[in-house]
């Protein structure tokens, strides 16, 4: 018996996988695959899936780099779906959202996109690539899975709740109470980088850096500051 048995495939021998995010629990998408995506999902370590559009096999990220690196495969109870836990690289949808799931349905009944938008699929499934160089600088790609790319969705995330204020955010608190809180807020981490620096404790170390970039970023959205153009200063002063 081997575990491929165990799995209730339909009528044309397929199994939806609806692939979750390991580190936040939320759901990225939903795609089919049949016996040969499942045996190199769990071959490989990352998910491979069938296109029933394109009737082929598919790694999920082959042509965008977005990669889902998989740690825990589930199955339901009466075997006909698999739940796939990974660590997703860049996003998950190609519409260029994080997940597949990014529209809701409001209050009057249509659906609104309020998910979170990681990268241009222009750019990135290489369909039109803006030739204008101004906008290119504003919507600039950052390297997926890396510092920058969590900084710029942090940086995303703080911008989404100073435009649309929602109940017990602390970022939410921050712009309530104004320049001076966040610069106090600023000092203090600062300070306390500091502190875990004399102490030499390496964890604390990087957990007040880190709230140290997180209060940053929050300052940078305050005085409406792209991440771009510290990331350009940095640049100009490297070449030199
Ligand atoms: P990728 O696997 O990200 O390299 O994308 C390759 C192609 O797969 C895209 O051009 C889309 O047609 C399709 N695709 C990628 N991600 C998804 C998704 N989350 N849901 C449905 N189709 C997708
Ligand atoms: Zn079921
Ligand atoms: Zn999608
Ligand atoms: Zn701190």
């Amino acid at each position: 018996m081997n575990y491929l048995d165990e799995l209730d495939f339909n009528d044309d021998d397929l199994i939806p996988a609806i692939v979750q995010d390991i580190e936040t629990d939320e759901v990225l998408m939903m795609a089919y695959m049949n016996q040969e995506a499942v045996t190199k999902t769990v071959k490989t370590g990352y998910t491979w899936f069938w296109s029933r559009s394109r009737q082929k096999l598919w790694k999920k990220g082959e042509s965008s780099g977005h990669l889902q690196q998989v740690e825990e495969i589930k199955l339901d109870c009466d075997g006909d779906t698999l739940l796939v836990k990974v660590r997703q690289t860049g996003g998950a949808c190609h519409t260029g959202y994080y997940s597949c799931f990014y529209r809701q349905l409001n209050s009057s009944k249509k659906f609104e996109a309020t998910g979170r938008k990681v990268f241009d699929p222009d750019e990135v499934y290489g369909e039109k690539v803006s030739d204008d160089s101004e906008e290119k600088t504003e919507n600039q790609l950052v390297p997926k899975g890396s510092l920058p790319q969590i900084l710029q969705e942090v940086y995303q995330v703080v911008l989404d709740r100073k435009e649309n204020p929602v109940e017990d955010s602390y970022t939410c608190y921050l712009f309530d109470e104004g320049l001076d809180k966040i610069l106090k807020k600023v000092g203090e981490e600062a300070t306390e980088v500091v502190i875990a620096s004399k102490n030499g404790d390496e964890e604390e170390i990087v957990a007040e850096i880190a709230d140290l970039l997180y209060h940053l970023l929050v300052l940078l959205n305050y005085h409406e500051i792209n991440l771009n153009q510290v990331y350009d200063e940095l640049a100009s002063r490297f070449e030199k």
